[in-house]
């Protein structure tokens, strides 16, 4: 089911938006094995289905008319539950709705429910979740990525037609490499953040899950834009053209793969081959430090993070331990009790490099750090047009199979360095390994040019 396969057949009346709702409900009953939702909008996306074959049938469909959105469950939606997959959240209900979600209702999209993910989108693996993992859709003994765990294996196991996510360090693209569809991380600032949950707040975006490309484009138009709501959110210079002449690939010196397994290294020589029959000039690039993207990102993040995460006290939302059972204080002893093992570890952390001890060690050098990537970045775009490279070093992994935190942090070895740099960047799938599992590639470009990215990933689509 692809929306707009699918949407001259509404517009003709040949189908109807309140078959395709109910057929999506259908599916997410069927498959709740796979863990995918954490709430589901049955009575509300009935409506409004039938609202939306109202307007079709009257010749007013709004642009995105009755197409099935699913949406992380740290991002706002009145009327439904928000929890990030913490026990500290249960119960809690948003007041108003994320400015992304207001767009795509506004454009006629239907909210069918709010998706699991790592616990406030801290992990790779979706391992994380206080309400239990979210499965493979293709091996359930595998990981569906993360922390957009739910959103990517709802869009992949065919639940639902597009979905947000959030990517703070890859949370959208890996786990779209991981399940075999695109998701797309925009340039800081172009996808409002008003109502989604803050994690680390200067690499946060939302991000958007689809089956293709013309459905990630007309989501993208209608959510990007400023917002007043959102003082980071910003109004991009001017649509940015690719300049005349052969397309100009980078790719990354041998070095910098070195992590990758052979599938992956095979299917990135095959796709930067076929840019080179295509008549692409390409160019190894060398984006500074590779090693220390990771460490840089868990710096800023964690710092970020330890900050945000402090208003979850016991007293403003969710869980509240009582006076009486609370060992010690209220705050100490719900934040105990409502936060896992991987949210405390990011806290303990990000609180360790901000103390005056260690800011000068850690975090004012994380801090330089992440202007030396950006300026990369902003060299090599003077001389290609786009950066492509994996997005992942493996395929999906075995549930359980990475217990050690910093090798599960390295699979974000190849997202991290855009949201450092605050460009755009979009996983695209481009076939399998031995086993069957999906394999992803991104395509990174300079800030704004995510028009120009969707062009080149359709060309890459026509291709295959
Ligand atoms: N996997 C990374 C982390 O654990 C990125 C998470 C994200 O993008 N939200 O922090």
């Amino acid at each position: 089911m692809e929306y707009f396969a699918d949407r001259d057949r509404l517009s003709r009346g040949e189908a109807t938006v309140l078959d395709r709702v109910n057929g999506s409900l259908t599916r997410i009953n069927e498959h709740q094995d796979l863990n995918a939702f954490l709430h589901v909008d049955s009575e509300g996306s009935r409506q409004r289905a039938a609202e939306s074959d109202e307007r079709f049938a009257s010749g007013l469909p709004r642009p995105l008319e009755g197409m099935t959105l699913a949406v992380k469950d740290n991002i706002s939606v009145v009327g439904q539950p928000m929890t990030c997959a913490s026990a500290i959240l249960k119960g809690f209900r948003p007041v108003y709705t994320a400015t992304s979600v207001e767009r795509l209702l506004d454009a006629g999209a239907i909210v069918l429910g709010k998706t699991n993910l790592d616990e406030f989108a801290m992990g790779s693996s979706n391992e994380t979740s206080a309400f239990g993992p979210v499965l493979h859709p293709i091996d359930p003994l595998r990981v569906p990525g993360g922390s957009s765990g739910g959103s990517a294996v709802a869009v992949a196991a065919d639940l639902c037609d597009v979905a947000l996510g959030s990517e703070t360090g890859g949370s959208v693209r890996q786990p779209a490499a991981f399940c075999g569809i695109y998701g797309l991380k925009p340039t800081y600032g172009r996808i409002s953040r008003y109502g989604l949950t803050a994690f680390a707040s200067s690499l946060d975006q939302i991000g958007v899950f689809s089956k293709t490309v013309a459905d990630m484009r007309a989501v993208f138009d209608v959510v990007s834009g400023h917002d007043p709501f959102d003082s980071t959110s910003v109004v991009p210079p001017s649509p940015r053209q690719r300049t005349d002449g052969p397309l100009r690939i980078g790719i990354l010196p041998p070095e910098t793969l070195a992590p990758c397994d052979d599938s992956i290294r095979r299917a990135h020589d095959d796709v930067v081959e076929q840019f080179r029959r295509s008549g692409a000039t390409i160019e190894v690039v060398t984006i500074p430090h590779a090693d220390i993207w990771i460490p840089t990102y868990f710096i800023l993040a964690t710092a970020e993070a330890s900050s945000n995460l402090a208003r979850f006290d016991g007293i403003r939302y969710g869980l509240r331990v009582p006076e009486d059972e609370a060992e010690g204080d209220i705050i100490t002893a719900s934040r105990t009790a409502g936060f896992g093992k991987e949210v405390k570890r990011r806290i303990m952390l990000g609180t360790y490099v901000l103390s005056s001890g260690s800011y000068d060690a850690y975090y004012r050098k994380a801090q330089k750090a992440r202007r030396l990537i950006a300026d990369a970045y902003t060299s090599i775009y003077e001389s290609v047009d786009f950066v492509v490279m994996p997005t992942t070093p493996t395929t999906a992994f075995l549930r359980g199979g990475i217990t050690d935190p910093v090798t599960m942090w390295l699979s974000d070895y190849f997202t991290v360095s855009a949201n450092i740099a605050g460009i755009p960047a979009l996983s695209v799938p481009v076939g399998h390994d031995a086993q069957g599992l999906p394999i992803g590639m991104q395509i990174q470009g300079p800030m704004f040019s995510e028009e120009l990215i969707f062009d080149l990933a359709e060309r890459m689509a026509a291709q295959q």
